[in-house]
């Protein structure tokens, strides 16, 4: 945040991040002719998560700021564990995010062949070969960081025969995991990685677009970079853990590439966000495990998951600019996010009255049969949102926690004899109230003056509290859903012996279904969100299966993030 200086109208200017000064003096040099030219490169295992999110809009943002393009590449070299419903949900969620790539979606699988050919030119050159171990006798041979490896027995194999197994390898003559081709570069590298690595391997399984025809797969390490010089990209972004894959990235490339044209690998950190569990191995054990319901519930750190929950798209690309663009693993407070979709919310959503705990209130000198329309202004920060009519009766919905029967001196809602305001109505004094067996109270008996109507200037009693309130009978009935965070401990997936489900939150979600909200809620969509004043923000679910709206928290107001920020 150090860089982060807001400007007045409200945007954020912040110097250069690192990686847009190498693209800066790239261009400055002439470099690839001085093209800008990104990629996104999910593998479709699982859905996109506000991880993704910071990759699509550094990806994405930098072809925008720099008049370059940005691909999307599906990189679907691993058979086993990849599906189409996944390919769909990443391109919805990019999209949602505001963002297309160039042209048609490109899939590494459509440069299998050059990939083949490729590698045939590296056993040809003698910088490849065909290794019979088992995957355990190659890893056991690889050595330690400090003492070199073994070189295999089948490492100085001719050329030919070389050519003649890796073909076979192809034709499916072998058992799964049978042999490997290995790339010829030595066994000493401190970095393991440069150790003869594996570039194909013998994998018998149905893939996704490619069906049944390939029998071997490349490695993401050889296919990568050369996916990137296929599509032209400069400058290929990419989390940490690749910084010790890049050699392997550069050596692939110099053996195979004579142009001056070179895509260049660049690491940034990774988002790691607190009291969030972020890798799609754990995302998917929460969905086959049944502790969350699906990809896209809403309390998922998944893109699908942030927008069901009713995150805007503007809010994590905000998010994504402000933790800016570190060399260095860190982990940001989920607060940040938070207040970020808070702040946008705040400047968006119309404000309106939902009781979530309601207990019945009754004005006792006000007329039988008499109704009034009351002017709310539906959104203070935004002066084009205008106002809205509400009816006004005898008999109100108010919040069950707004009255206490022995309340503290410092409780400024409402007690027997004490005064509050209704929310742009009148001031009410408590007289009585009714309980039922249990000590529950059931209805609260209250007068109103007449005289301190909202707004009219006259007689402004002075009340500390002003209380949210719905019309009884022409309320309607919805479900609200309270949803928290996921995990109750900071880091989940940072305990060796534990598994974060252990940590997950049991009131991550609590559903509430006898609430009363203003009769203008029974005319929403999926999506539509809402400031519920002085409760939090909320969003019109997607399940269509009820017959009263639904609504998700999104957040709740208050957060202390938010003063930590603003002091
Ligand atoms: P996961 O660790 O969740 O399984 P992944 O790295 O295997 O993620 P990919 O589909 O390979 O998932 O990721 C696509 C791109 O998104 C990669 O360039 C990857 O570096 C980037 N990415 C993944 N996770 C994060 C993250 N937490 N922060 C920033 N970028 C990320
Ligand atoms: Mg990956």
């Amino acid at each position: 945040m150090s860089n982060n200086t807001e400007d007045v109208a409200g945007t954020e200017k912040r110097s250069l991040h690192f990686i847009e000064s190498i693209i800066e003096e790239d261009i400055r040099n002439g470099k690839n002719d001085a093209r800008v030219h990104t990629r996104f490169p999910p593998e479709p295992n699982g859905y996109l998560h506000i991880g993704h999110a910071k990759s699509i809009c550094l990806n994405f943002g930098l072809a925008e700021k720099y008049n370059g393009k940005c691909n999307l590449r599906f990189d679907d070299t691993n058979p086993e564990k990849e599906e189409t419903e996944y390919v769909d949900s990443i391109m919805e969620d990019v999209k949602w995010l505001g963002f297309q790539w160039d042209k048609e979606p490109y899939y590494a699988s459509d440069y299998f062949d050059r990939l083949y050919d490729w590698a045939v030119k590296l056993i040809r050159d003698g910088k490849a070969y065909v290794d019979d171990q088992p995957q355990e006798v190659i890893s056991q041979q690889r050595g330690t960081p400090t003492r070199p490896g073994i070189e295999s027995p089948f490492r100085n194999r001719t050329a030919e025969e070389n050519l003649d197994l890796f073909e076979r390898m192809k034709a499916g003559e072998f058992e799964n995991g049978s042999r490997v081709l290995r790339a010829k570069i030595g066994m000493t590298s401190p970095n393991m990685h440069m150790r003869d690595p594996v570039l194909y391997r013998i994998l018998n399984a149905e893939h996704h677009r490619t069906g049944n025809k390939w029998k071997i797969y490349p490695m993401y390490d050889y296919a990568h970079g050369q996916s990137d010089y296929l599509e032209g990209i400069t400058h290929s972004l990419c989390t940490l853990e690749f910084e010790v894959h890049r050699p392997l990235y550069d050596w692939c490339l110099d053996q195979l590439i004579e142009t001056s044209y070179r895509p260049r690998q660049i690491e940034f950190a990774r988002l790691n966000l607190s009291y969030t569990v972020m890798s799609k191995r754990k995302l998917l054990e929460l969905v086959k495990g049944n502790y969350v319901n699906g990809w896209d519930d809403p309390r998922m750190p998944t893109i699908a998951g942030l927008r069901r929950r009713g995150y805007t798209a503007a809010a994590i690309r905000t998010f994504a600019d402000r933790i800016g663009v570190a060399k260095r693993d860190n982990v940001i407070d989920v607060g940040l996010l938070e207040f970020t979709v808070r702040e946008d919310l705040n400047k968006i959503t119309p404000r309106v009255m939902a009781v979530i705990d309601p207990i019945l209130m009754v004005i006792t000198n006000y007329p039988e049969n008499q109704t009034e329309e009351i002017e709310l202004v539906n959104n203070p920060e935004d002066a084009e949102s205008g106002t809205r009519m509400l009816l006004f009766s005898k008999e109100l919905f108010i919040e069950r926690d707004d009255f206490m029967i022995d309340p503290p001196k410092k409780y400024f809602r409402l007690g027997p004899g004490r005064e509050v305001r209704l929310k742009g109505a009148y001031v009410v004094k408590c007289e009585s109230y009714d309980q039922d067996a249990d000590g529950n109270v059931t209805t609260i008996y209250c007068t109103y003056d007449a005289e301190t109507k909202s707004g009219t200037g006259s007689n402004q009693a002075k009340v500390k509290g002003t209380l949210h309130w719905v019309e009884a009978n022409s309320a309607i009935d919805a479900e609200v859903r309270l949803y928290d965070r996921l995990f109750v401990d900071e880091d989940p997936a940072g305990h060796a012996d534990k598994d974060p489900i252990e940590f997950l939150n049991p009131d991550s979600l609590k559903v509430v279904t006898n609430c009363k909200v203003e009769p203008l809620l029974a005319n929403t969509k999926s999506g539509d969100k809402f400031q519920f004043q002085r409760i939090g923000y909320f969003c019109v679910d997607n399940d269509s299966t009820f017959s009263m709206p639904v609504f998700n928290r999104i957040v709740s107001l208050k957060d202390n993030w938010a003063k930590e920020i603003q002091k």
